[in-house]
């Protein structure tokens, strides 16, 4: 039996941002990952600037990132290039950068600050009675004061600890590839809102053009699962019809690997007990208004780091409230959005509405992607205060005439 003071199940930027702060912070840290060192995730690749101001507390090099302005918002024929908010809080820049390179970079910085990475071994949680006391991986069993639970999309780890996803609760599908363009150096991400699929179904979602200033660009698209015929949807088909919507504008060559897709997890029954937390998408914590789940990856792994080594004893239920605190209503207000623009006559009015002028696609931006600054709350603020009340009321509501039936 080895010992360690946290074992950390997932070396994705969740359990990284773990293990780099818990190591600088003097604990011992062991990591564990199923896959090999180098591996891939299927994602978009995008960092708003709240992930950019979380790589900046982690103290991550970003030299290696595509600098990204702002996001280029679509909706039929109207187009709205927006600029990141200046925010006192968050860094006014965003940024594009690979996973396999992104998660390198952190998993290295980890191992920099003395985290033990054990590469393709699964770890499984030991439970005695109702708490977690450490881990089984490979031949070797660890005995942790903490297990961190960084698995990505709830699997066997999450279901072992209860931290599956909320029955009823939506989640979203999203695939992508890589394509070369000539304007792989854009500085503008960009997202097109009105998509249907083969169909003709509105898509709550959207289809992006990730551009990550390598020659090539992330091409994808994700859907809520709140949408009619979502079922029947098929992501081959909606990324197909997507490739052939941008195809001469960004002038792109054929798909640079065979699209491939994941799930977007929003929502999960516990997120803590005796013994462990659950961290990142292992915590359905993913924003439902865009999809972005990296920040909320390495918010949540810095925390459950920071309160582990304040006080052991007292770290996974101060994890659980202070995540409650962070984020719980903001995700949960995406998340009853996200049952509105299931209808897509409310899609559609609502977009209408939402990149309508300059001023109030800006306010959308601040929105979506989360960038309110508590302090100087400003209109963004107002707009997410009021919608988080009108849409607490019309909860029941939204729920008994979901568009997915
Ligand atoms: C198509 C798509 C596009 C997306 N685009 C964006 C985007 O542009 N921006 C953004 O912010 N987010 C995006 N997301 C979401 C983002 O990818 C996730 O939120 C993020 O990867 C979560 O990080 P994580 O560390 O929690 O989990 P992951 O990155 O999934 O890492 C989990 C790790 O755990 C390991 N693991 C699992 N079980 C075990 C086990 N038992 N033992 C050992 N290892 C185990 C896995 O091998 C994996 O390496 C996208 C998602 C999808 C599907």
């Amino acid at each position: 039996m080895k010992t360690v003071d946290i074992a950390v199940i997932g070396a994705g930027p969740a359990g990284a941002a773990t293990a780099i702060q818990a190591a600088r912070l003097g604990a011992s840290v062991v990591v564990f990952d199923k896959a090999a060192y180098g591996r891939d995730k299927v994602c978009g690749d995008g960092l708003t600037p709240r992930a950019v101001g979380a790589l900046n507390e982690l103290k991550i090099d970003m030299t290696d990132a595509h600098h990204i302005d702002g996001l280029r918002m679509i909706a039929n024929t109207t187009r709205r290039e927006l600029d990141w908010p200046a925010t006192a809080r968050f860094p006014s820049h965003g940024a594009v950068w690979p996973r396999r390179r992104l998660d390198a970079a952190l998993i290295d910085a980890a191992a920099e600050a003395g985290a033990e990475i054990v590469w393709e071994t699964e770890a499984l949680p030991v439970i005695d009675g109702k708490r977690v006391t450490g881990v089984d991986a490979g031949k070797d069993r660890w005995a942790a004061g903490l297990v961190v639970i960084a698995t990505g999309a709830p699997g066997q780890v999450a279901r072992m600890v209860g931290a599956t996803k909320v029955a009823n609760e939506p989640f979203g599908l999203a695939i992508r590839s890589y394509v070369e363009s000539p304007r792989h150096a854009d500085r503008h991400l960009e997202a097109c809102l009105t998509m249907k699929d083969g169909n003709d179904n509105s898509v709550p979602g959207y289809g992006w053009m990730f551009p990550a200033g390598d020659g090539t660009v992330n091409i994808g698209v994700g859907a809520l699962n709140t949408m009619k015929g979502f079922k029947g949807l098929n992501l081959n088909t909606l990324i197909d019809l997507y490739y052939d919507q941008v195809r001469e504008e960004w002038e792109i060559g054929p798909y640079l690997e065979k699209p491939r897709a994941w799930r977007l997890p929003m929502s999960t029954k516990r997120r803590h007990g005796p013994g462990w937390v659950a961290i990142g998408d292992a915590a359905g914590l993913i924003n439902p208004m865009n999809g972005e789940g990296i920040d909320y990856g390495l918010e949540s792994g810095m925390l459950a780091a920071d309160l582990f080594v304040a006080d052991p004893s007292t770290a996974p239920e101060r994890y659980d409230a202070l995540i409650g605190e962070r984020f719980d209503s903001f995700l949960r207000t995406g998340r009853r959005f996200s049952f509105l623009i299931g209808h897509p006559w409310i899609l559609n009015s609502g977009l209408r509405l939402a990149v309508g002028t300059q001023a109030i696609a800006n306010i959308t931006l601040k929105v979506m992607g989360n960038l309110v600054d508590s302090e100087t709350p400003g209109t963004a603020g107002l707009v997410l205060g009021a919608a988080d009340r009108v849409l607490a009321v019309a909860d029941p509501i939204l729920r008994r005439t979901r568009a997915s039936g």
